[in-house]
């Protein structure tokens, strides 16, 4: 029987199983201090009158004790239930966030927030390095997004800007900032539009990092939640606080890998795709256009007399000319179907699924327009740039090769004719 956990004290028991114990001075013994005194009922029965009274009264006094242990234990455990249940849920959530998109990461915000932080509104900004601004990415309310763009400028950069920790801002009826823990960030009160979303009360965590590449920290997003009902509470903020962590990490990767990404895809020089990501993207195009028994054509455009602009007026004077052909190549053909790429040095094709070889002759053409219509200014000179173009429908069957042959042979069909226009095979 182990005498330091027993305690049973009933008047059929032979012992009264002590704990607490008292040696004969009436101190408490503890466990490492020897063996327990367990008294035996003829011993009890011997022992004086006050001496038992003052037994009962010290048994008491170990049960009083030993109650709030229990309750204490209880807390602990519930604190510690709390500390699982929190930690079960940030792996969770890590794992979510785990080699995500940026797509991902923004959803995944936007889907956990109001379950952690129990908010009605919030909002994922993305930091644009370029433009040194904050842009909302996605948010609870896609209705109210219009109207939040819209007074950024004149109230978002104070949420974010010199802020790397999370915190809580707590405004009145009208809007007016009547608390937050770094003072003054919101003096001027704020738009009708975020008073409506921020509810009275918010919470800012802007996202950054700071590691061995970015010695000083550097902004990547922020997430703003708001509650009308003014629930969120001071913890929220510690929350927050791992949650942007998470959310941070994620976003730094995501941007990494894109980074990384883009390197193998796009052409340095004209930030149009490169041939390795044009063959990947005609590939596919062919297959499914077999598959699915659709049209597919491509354009082949190559820059006329392109050598003079090298010979006449420098490298680096041709590579802007490349740079301007390929943005108007881009400009003049469908966002997110059409894939423009650079095949060779002055040698672009463009991959248009869904579209035979008549329509691909007008597209051609209104980029032979487009191109011509853009002179290139160079030392206070207008220099006209003009393209011949070669156009090809995929014929059932043949391979890749075989398809850009023919657009090639166009495109040397249009160079023999004249230059500076569309031909077919
Ligand atoms: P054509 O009308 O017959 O196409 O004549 P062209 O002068 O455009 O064609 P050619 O093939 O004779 O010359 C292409 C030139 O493009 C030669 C090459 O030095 C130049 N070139 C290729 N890549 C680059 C580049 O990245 N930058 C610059 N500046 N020039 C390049
Ligand atoms: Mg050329
Ligand atoms: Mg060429």
């Amino acid at each position: 029987m182990n005498a330091g956990t027993v305690m049973d004290f009933n008047e059929n028991s032979d012992l009264f199983e002590g704990v607490p114990a008292f040696d004969d001075a009436g101190s408490r013994m503890t466990q490492e201090g020897g063996s327990m005194p367990l008294y035996t009922r003829e011993e009890i029965e011997s022992l004086p009158q006050e001496r038992l009274v003052d037994h009962i009264l010290q048994l008491q006094t170990g049960y009083c004790r030993l109650d709030d242990d229990v309750k204490f234990l209880n807390w602990e455990f519930k604190d510690y239930q709390n500390s699982l249940t929190y930690f079960s849920r940030a792996a969770k959530l890590a794992h979510k966030l785990n080699a995500a998109t940026l797509d991902t990461i923004a959803s995944v915000a936007i889907q956990e927030i109001p379950g952690y932080f129990c908010c009605d509104f919030a909002a994922f900004y993305l930091y644009e390095a370029d433009e040194g601004r904050f842009r909302l990415y996605r948010s609870t309310h896609p209705e109210w997004e219009a109207e939040l763009e819209a007074s950024r400028d004149s109230f978002l950069p104070r949420l974010f800007t010199d802020h790397v920790y999370p915190y809580a801002v707590v405004t009145d009826q009208d809007g007016a900032v009547v608390e937050t823990d770094t003072s003054a960030v919101l003096a001027d009160g704020m738009p009708d539009a975020w008073r409506r979303a921020l509810g009275n009360k918010a919470i800012v965590f802007p996202l950054g990092v700071k590691n061995d590449d970015n010695p000083v920290h550097a902004p990547l997003g922020g997430i703003i939640i708001g509650n009308s009902t003014g629930s969120l509470e001071a913890k929220d903020v510690e929350v927050s606080l791992i949650f942007g962590d998470l959310l941070s990490s994620s976003l730094y990767n995501a941007q990494l890998v894109k980074k990384l990404n883009d390197l193998t895809i796009i052409d340095p020089l004209t930030s149009i795709y490169n041939r390795r990501h044009l063959v990947d993207q005609l590939t596919t195009a062919i297959v499914q256009a077999r598959r699915q028994g659709h049209p597919l054509s491509i354009i082949m455009a190559d820059i006329d007399y392109f050598k003079r602009f090298n010979d006449n007026y420098g490298h680096i004077f041709g590579d802007s000319v490349l740079r301007t052909v390929a943005s108007l190549l881009r400009s003049g053909i469908r966002d997110g179907v059409d894939v423009p790429a650079r095949y060779g040095g002055e040698e672009f094709i463009i991959v248009l699924p869904f579209i035979g070889l008549d329509e691909c002759m007008v597209v051609a053409e209104r980029i032979r327009k487009l191109v011509k219509s853009h002179p290139v200014s160079c030392e206070g000179e207008e220099l006209t740039v003009t393209c011949s173009f070669g156009v090809a429908q995929y014929l059932d069957g043949e391979t890749m090769e075989r398809f850009i042959d023919r657009a090639d042979e166009a495109l040397y069909l249009a160079k023999n004719t004249g230059r500076d226009r569309v031909a077919a095979t």
